[in-house]
């Protein structure tokens, strides 16, 4: 018996969808069907942007720390639920259950975060230039958001979309990714269970072309919030620009560590699996390049080639297990493209990996093996582009300038990382990266809520999410003078 998922609109749950059902299966093991879900389309968008619009005014008007206070409820009800969403979450996406319990964690942080602002949500008071008059700006809330999220991160990323947008004062319409609708199925109970109103939160199920344009095209969405890759980022960029329509993009990485001469070598190794193998490889911040100083280069890929073949791959819910499938079929099928790209590549070798795994257990799942690349050069589409799965290229550079540049030399800019016992070499990446992360002698990997997380380059729009960065998407702001002194005065003329 299959479990059957819904939407919910206008306060509602319903399992019907006006394209059907679409049925998610566990990529780690084939015969496991998590659930079956109603495949939407522009009706059931329609109709939660009705709902989303009719709540807003209501939901507005509610105190932002009473809006808080229902998103710190929703923190504590996912710390009570959290081993059961991250073990859905594993059998509905594949990565590991200690990593499906941070993922929720990162949730349950993003409340007590967004909680918090609720009682602060700052503006500024500042004097004015005339007498008995003062100046002030207030946030408002921007309207209904339209939010569409990907499947690797599949409660963290959403709720650092939804409940900024909520404790803010807006109403959300929201399309989780296709491979990971149940988790987004809990956390919608979990916002109704916390006493979100009726109609604030519309869930939507449903792929991208029948519900996620949909929803960008729509005149009653005033801003979409949108994680995924740069291709699809930049087709929704273009639709929301026609419009004039506000719209935060969080999009691919291509991010590299850099481990100097003098680094630790044992925690660089470290910090390299980590970012390159976690999530097998499926996080828009995973390392998928090592920046190796030519005098450690050698010793660093030996070990690192023979780490990496040691990693425990297989099904997540086993707690042994290091590594789980990648997402799906697909994106089994586009990680193995890029290793036969990188194959044909000039000069460069394959030291490890570049198959499925297959046999037992492994023929019912998408499991692929770690691969390093040397001899990697900048210009070879393996370095270049992004390939989200277990696939990481070493390239050898001379010096710091170099390794910078080299670093640098890439169209995204989302997470970096330095390895170094050189305070100076350490400021000086600080200051030259162009990435919105960067972290010293930590991998590319294990960002905190309190602090913006975001890219630079083609990972972005300028947006950041995280902090009280993350305010200035969900929130227009307004500007108020009080004027005091009885009479017409005026700005620049009057002195
Ligand atoms: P994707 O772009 O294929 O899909 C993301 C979401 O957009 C899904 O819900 C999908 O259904 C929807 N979508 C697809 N086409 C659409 C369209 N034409 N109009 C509207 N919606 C559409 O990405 P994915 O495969 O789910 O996720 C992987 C990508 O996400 C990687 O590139 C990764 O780097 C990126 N990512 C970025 C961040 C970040 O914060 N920068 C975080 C996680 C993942």
């Amino acid at each position: 018996m299959v479990d059957k998922y819904r939407n919910h609109i206008s306060g509602k749950w319903s399992a019907t969808g006006s394209l059907g059902t679409f049925k998610n299966i566990n990529p780690a093991d084939t015969r496991d069907i998590v659930g079956e879900f109603p495949a939407s389309g522009k009706e059931e968008v329609d109709a939660a942007v009705a709902a989303a619009r009719a709540a807003f005014r209501k939901w507005s008007l509610v105190p932002a720390p009473k809006r808080g206070e229902i998103i710190k409820r929703a923190g504590d009800l996912m710390v009570e639920r959290k081993e059961d969403i991250a073990r859905l979450m594993t059998r509905e996406m594949g990565k590991i259950l200690i990593e499906t319990r941070g993922d929720v964690q990162e949730g349950i942080d993003t409340a007590y975060y967004a909680a918090g602002e609720g009682r602060r949500l700052f503006g500024d008071t500042v004097p004015c230039e005339l007498p008995n008059k003062l100046g002030m700006s207030i946030r408002c809330p921007v309207g209904v958001c339209g939010v569409i999220t990907p499947w690797n991160f599949p409660m963290a990323i959403p709720t650092w979309k939804i409940f900024p947008a909520l404790m803010c004062g807006n109403t959300v319409v929201f399309k989780p990714a296709s491979d990971t609708p149940a988790t987004a199925v809990k956390f919608v109970e979990i916002l109704l269970d916390a006493g979100v109103h009726e109609g604030v939160i519309n869930l939507v199920h449903g792929t991208g072309k029948t519900v996620g344009m949909p929803m960008v095209e729509h005149p009653g969405i005033q801003l979409i919030g949108f994680t995924g890759s740069s291709g699809v980022g930049r087709i929704i960029g273009e639709k929301c620009g026609a419009q004039l329509k506000r719209l935060s993009l969080e999009l691919g990485g291509k991010n590299a560590e850099i481990v100097m001469d003098d680094a630790n070598l044992e925690l660089a190794l470290e910090g390299a699996l980590w970012g390159a193998f976690g999530t097998t490889g499926q996080r828009c911040t995973a390392t998928s390049r090592l920046i190796l100083h030519k005098k450690i280069s050698k010793r660093f890929v030996e070990q690192f080639v023979e780490k990496a073949q040691k990693l425990r791959i297989g099904n997540g819910l086993d707690e042994s297990v290091q590594v789980g499938p990648l997402v799906n079929a697909g994106q089994r099928d586009i990680v193995h493209n890029y290793v036969k790209i990188g194959r044909e590549e000039d000069k460069a070798t394959m030291l490890c990996g570049g198959e499925f795994l297959t046999g037992g257990d492994y023929d019912r799942g998408f499991f692929y093996k770690p691969t390093v690349f040397v001899n990697v050069t900048r210009g070879m589409r393996i370095a270049k582009e992004e390939i989200f799965g277990p696939v990481v290229v070493a390239l050898e550079v001379e010096s710091l300038d170099d390794a910078i540049e080299t670093l640098n030399d890439s169209s995204y800019g989302l997470s970096s990382s330095i390895y170094t016992q050189d305070v100076n070499a350490a400021f000086k990446a600080m200051r030259d990266i162009e990435a919105g992360i960067t972290y010293i002698n930590g991998p590319t990997i294990g960002a905190e809520i309190q602090l913006p997380f975001g890219g630079m380059k083609n990972t972005g729009n300028g947006h950041r999410e995280s902090s009280h960065t993350v305010l200035d998407t969900y929130t227009e702001w307004k500007s108020i003078y009080v004027d005091f002194s009885g009479k017409l005065q005026r700005a620049q003329i009057d002195t």
